[in-house]
């Protein structure tokens, strides 16, 4: 609206401009959509995936985000993962809100010192494994039992949902959600997902 009140914008930035806020529209729904499904307990809508596309999927919504907050946001996703077995949104929802507690950790820092990766690589035991990784405040003393809980935040108006959501997507598709401290401070959240075992028609 901005630009258009500005007169001096081109009709194509415009149409660009409104094709993002119809493909985040759509997202949006989707997410709705699969969060009212969990709710409901009803099945999620398993399909072979690729992390990659996922991922992919999510980068341009996730860099904007990035660039609000002065946050330096990374995605590295290794060669060659096999597919995995899950509800694409579903898991494009856990990934973003893991990288947005990845920002809210590092909201004090100086903004030369925020950064988040993003990894997607293939764990010993052959699951892709994903890793959210900030350079944030860390886990306070006291909470480390508490996050995944429903309810449990320490944000002024955080909901306490987000790691309840995520933890409860990644079991529903026979992963696991869990965190480590970094060595130079931060925190990762980690978590596995089932590779697709297909048949050869597939
Ligand atoms: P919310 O973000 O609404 O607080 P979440 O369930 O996503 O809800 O997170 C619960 C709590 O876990 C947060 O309030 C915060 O204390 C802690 N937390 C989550 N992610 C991180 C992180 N990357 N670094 C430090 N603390 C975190």
């Amino acid at each position: 609206r901005r630009l258009v009140e500005s007169g001096q914008v081109e009709t194509h930035e415009v149409v660009e401009v409104l094709d993002r806020i119809g493909d985040e529209s759509i997202r949006a729904g989707q997410i709705i959509h699969r969060l009212r499904g969990l709710v409901r307990k009803q099945e999620c809508e398993m399909e072979p995936c690729d992390v990659g596309i996922l991922l992919g999927e999510i980068s341009p919504l996730a860099l904007a985000d990035a660039r609000l907050n002065g946050v330096a946001l990374e995605f590295a996703v290794s060669p060659g993962l096999p597919l995995i077995q899950g509800d694409g949104v579903q898991i494009q929802q856990v990934v973003l809100n893991l990288i947005r507690n990845a920002f809210d950790a590092m909201a004090d820092l100086p903004e030369s010192r925020r950064a988040v990766e993003v990894r997607a690589t293939q764990s010993k035991g052959g699951e892709v494994l994903i890793g959210v990784t900030d350079q944030g405040c860390g886990i306070p003393e006291g909470n480390e039992d508490h996050l995944f809980e429903r309810f449990f935040t320490t944000k002024e108006g955080g909901l306490g949902l987000g790691l309840a959501i995520s933890r409860s997507i990644v079991t529903s598709h026979g992963g696991r959600i869990w965190y480590s401290g970094n060595p130079g401070g931060g925190t990762t959240f980690h978590f596995t997902l089932p590779v697709h075992r297909g048949t050869d028609d597939d």
